[in-house]
Order: C-alpha cells, then structure tokens, then sequence
C-alpha cells in the first residue's frame, strides 16, 4: 500500500515517520506526477494559507481535488484539515474544499496555543489518545454526511466522512500510531 504525504510544507516528516513503521509505503508528494499510484493521501499541519498557496503553485489542488472526488481517502491534520474543510469560518476562501465541514482556524485562543491532552476516541478503543494541539482550528459545523469521532470541551475535533478523516490535532506528534492505523484500515477498505 502507497501512501502519499503533501510535502510542501508542514510536519510531513513525522507522518511519514509512523505510516513507515506501520509497514506502508510513501512518498513525499510535491509534484503532481507523485501522486500516481498512490493509494491514500496525508495532507499535513502547518499553516493552511501556505499549503494551499503551494498547493497552487505547484498545480497540484486540481488533481489531489480529482483523486479525493473519485474515491481515494484522504487524511488532514490540523492545517490539512482546514484545506479540506468545504467552509473557513470569517470568509475565507476554502482550498481542496471536499468534506462538508465548516472550520474557524484557530479556536483554541492565546493561553491554549499550544497544549496536549487525553481524548476519548471511541472509533480507536478505550484507551483515551494523547493529544497534541497547535494554534488548532476545531470544526464549526458538519454536515449531514459527516460522523463526529471526538469532541473536546464541547468543541468537535475529530470527523470522518466517507473516505475522508480529519482531525484539529497533530497525531503525529506523539507516540501513539492508532489513528494512522484507523487511516490505513479506511485505504484498505476502498481498495
Ligand atoms: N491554525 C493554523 C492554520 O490556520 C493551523 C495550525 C496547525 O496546523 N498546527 O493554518
């Protein structure tokens, strides 16, 4: 199984860091033609206007667009959630625009930047996640399509639709590999 990780900016490195260990194979996507053959695709944290800037750049919002819309999952990480959020909260454009989800960028406020917590992630198991949040969006609405799979302090912070799965916090951050491996479990499913 190939995952491709978006590279353009952001923490790609330690995703690719669990997806390996977890025995996929990847590839840093940059370039459209990097995403042939790719199975699954992880869009990153970092900053989202930058990612989708690059993403334009680097004529690659179309076809990741394409190959999301025809049934290749998708996994977004905080910035990368934003990017695949259909609604930015305060008018902004949005980017790839394929979940069904609104997002305020960032709505954890000034004493909360930063923080790690422990989150009950049913789809995951009783055991609770060790979360990490950075400047973290949380989802605002969802649509009909769309299943919650964590709240925290009232807030949604992790959603699945479909094929796609997003999440306010950085999974990657920390040891703990069950939602790369949920990730995995969704890839396989769709082949
Ligand atoms: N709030 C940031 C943004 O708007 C995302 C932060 C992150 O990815 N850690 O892009």
């Amino acid at each position: 199984m190939k995952i491709g990780i978006l590279a353009v900016q952001g923490a790609f490195r330690e995703h690719e860091k669990i997806l390996q260990t977890l025995g996929a194979d990847t590839v840093q996507v940059r370039l459209p033609n990097q995403l042939d053959g790719c199975d699954g695709l992880v869009i990153p944290g970092g900053e989202s206007t930058a990612i989708g800037k690059l993403m334009r750049q680097y004529d690659l919002m179309d076809p990741i667009r394409d190959m999301a819309k025809s049934g290749t999952p998708v996994f977004g990480t905080c910035a990368g959630m934003i990017v695949m959020a259909n609604r930015i909260q305060g008018g902004e454009e949005s980017h790839l625009g394929v979940m069904d989800v609104e997002v305020n960028r960032n709505s954890f406020g000034r004493q909360k930047e930063s923080f790690e917590t422990d989150l009950d992630i049913p789809v995951l198991g009783p055991e609770p996640f060790p979360a990490v949040f950075i400047r973290a969006p949380h989802i605002t609405s969802v649509g009909p399509e769309v299943s919650v799979l964590c709240e925290y302090e009232g807030r949604v912070v992790a959603v699945q639709q479909d094929h796609y799965l997003a999440l306010s916090f950085h999974p990657e951050l920390t040891g703990d590999s069950r939602i790369h491996q949920h990730f995995l479990s969704m890839v396989e499913a769709s082949k």
